[in-house]
């Protein structure tokens, strides 16, 4: 990174391509400018990289994967250096969340936590290195020894979206290193300067060059090639179904394997058994806490309709009560939405929610407090009288915007929350065991959580089914997202006879 100063005579800074462990200027020389939320100003520059950019990096990193130090680890080798990793992370894991605040704007609250956590999914993949193990077959027939083993795909592109940039690129790239694979990561254009710092401390900690590659620029300048490269054998992306949904299509001309991570309409239901109480904190978490711009945001709020009036009025003071400004302040509750795009995309939501007759409890406009500057902030919105089959039942807001949708029974709660097109979150409050976990398995969704909202670990699968996605990360399973299995057969028997004499 260098700094350089604007036409204002402002300071910005100038983040360069990280490829083979060098900073490396884009081939086509240019750069763009990346901006803070808070402020509705550029503050980086982040390089535009091209085509060629991403054949180099791959070029690197299938240098690395076949050849060298990286190539030559033994696993518990490569394991302890994911533990060197997670801690030197954890050592920088301030100025990362810092970084992050200022591109995408969410609060520093989240954004800390979150990169002190990332720390124990290298630990937590670092110990399973040693651990992929095949298995030896009781094979049907005589005279063979049949066994498994598994190898690393090869090289992995890996695409993330810009709400919480390094979290969900680490749940990708701690799997993908201890599978032993090597890495492209093509970060959003809205939020790249914090993966460059990442990746830049990765290599501190001993990561050899060319293991971790970033070019950074736009979907179809540098995200498209990049699932073109022939030498490229997985994609995992997040972000949204529409870029999935291209993504796959491309990359099934080649056979490659690909994970999605897409979006989501989750259901929060409350029923009139629940701890009211924490049921509202879990709606107001759910929904307003990331500015709702989360792919597991609680944006359809199913309540009992015995208790909805009374829910609805506790959701209603609660929000009211929410500080927005600077994210940077410890003591803010709501940030600004990070692009300007999403902010408009927002309102227009809001927009469509009132044409379609729902009615509007609470925002419903930008927000135009001192606190809140220059910034792209939104106040947090509340519609009753939702239609499940409406825009905003259905469609993906990503913003602080709620739809409440009344329920009569059970079944009526369960009807409503699968009828969505995703499956990614869901949450149930109740205090009835039995409903509990008659509902975790009647919901069709990656994850349901009772009686708490939003938790997630590097232990615990994550992903969607139906629109939501294909394939998990996290926990055990995840590493075999990166591994192929090879079957090897062994004649310990007769010598392979004549095909063509008839027995
Ligand atoms: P997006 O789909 O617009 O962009 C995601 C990434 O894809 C960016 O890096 C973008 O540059 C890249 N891209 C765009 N076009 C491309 C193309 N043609 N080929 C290759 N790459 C391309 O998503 P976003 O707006 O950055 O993120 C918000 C979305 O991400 C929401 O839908 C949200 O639900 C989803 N999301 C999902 C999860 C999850 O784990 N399931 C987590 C966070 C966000």
């Amino acid at each position: 990174m260098t700094t350089t100063l604007d036409q204002e005579g402002e300071m910005m800074h100038r983040y360069h391509l990280r490829i083979n462990g060098k900073d490396v200027d884009p081939a086509g020389g240019d750069w763009f400018d990346s901006y803070d939320p808070f402020r509705g100003q550029p503050w980086a520059q982040i390089p535009r990289g091209t085509a060629d950019d991403v054949d180099a990096a791959v070029q690197a990193a299938h240098t690395a994967f076949t050849t060298g130090d990286w190539a030559e680890l033994t696993p518990s080798a490569r394991g302890k250096l994911l533990h060197d990793i997670g801690s030197h992370l954890a050592s920088h894991s301030e100025e990362l969340a810092r970084t992050e605040v200022r591109d995408n704007g969410k609060l520093f609250a989240e954004m800390s936590a979150q990169t002190a956590y990332i720390p124990q999914w290298f630990y937590y993949y670092g110990g399973l290195t040693d651990k992929l193990e095949g298995t030896v077959i009781p094979i049907d027939k005589k005279g063979y020894f049949t066994f498994t083993r598994t190898s690393p795909v090869g090289v992995v592109g890996i695409i993330t979206p810009w709400n919480s940039p390094l979290l969900l690129l680490t749940w990708k790239l701690a799997a993908a290193l201890a599978a032993g694979c090597t890495v492209v990561i093509k970060p959003s254009e809205h939020t790249s300067a914090s993966t460059l710092e990442f990746v830049a401390l990765l290599e501190e900690a001993g990561l050899p060059a060319g293991v971790v590659n970033v070019v950074t620029g736009f979907g179809a300048d540098v995200g498209s090639p990049l699932v073109d490269h022939p030498l490229v054998r997985k994609i995992s992306f997040t972000g949204s179904d529409n870029t999935g949904r291209r993504i796959n299509e491309q990359a099934a001309g080649q056979f490659k394997h690909v994970g999605l991570e897409l979006g989501g309409k989750s259901p929060n239901i409350i029923f009139a058994d629940a701890d009211l109480d924490a049921a509202v904190n879990g709606a107001i978490s759910g929904i307003f806490a990331a500015t709702g711009q989360t792919c597991i945001a609680g944006s359809r709020l199913l309540v009992q309709r015995s208790v909805h009036d009374d829910v609805v009025q506790r959701v209603v003071e609660l929000a009211q009560t929410a500080r927005m400004g600077d994210p940077a302040d410890p003591n803010t509750q709501v940030g600004p939405v990070t692009t300007r795009d999403q902010y408009e995309k927002v309102l227009s939501y809001i927009d469509i929610a009132a044409g379609e007759g729902a009615q509007l409890r609470l925002g419903g406009r930008p927000a135009d407090r001192p606190e809140c500057g220059d910034g792209w902030f939104v106040e947090p919105t509340i519609f009753t009288g939702v239609d499940n089959s409406s825009r905003l039942a259905q469609e993906e807001v990503f913003g602080p915007v709620l739809a409440v949708i009344p329920f009569d029974d059970e079944a009526d709660a369960i009807a409503i929350a699968n009828d969505s097109r995703y499956g990614l979150g869901a949450g149930v409050w109740t205090s009835d065991i039995g409903r509990a976990f008659r509902m975790s398995e009647a919901i069709q969704s990656g994850t349901v959580w009772v009686n708490t909202y939003r938790a997630v670990s590097y232990m615990v699968p994550f992903g969607g089914v139906k629109d939501s996605g294909i394939g998990r990360e996290n926990g055990i399973g995840a590493v075999g997202e990166y591994l192929d299995t090879k079957s090897v057969w062994i004649n310990t028997g007769a010598p392979t006879g004549n095909p063509f004499v008839i027995r």
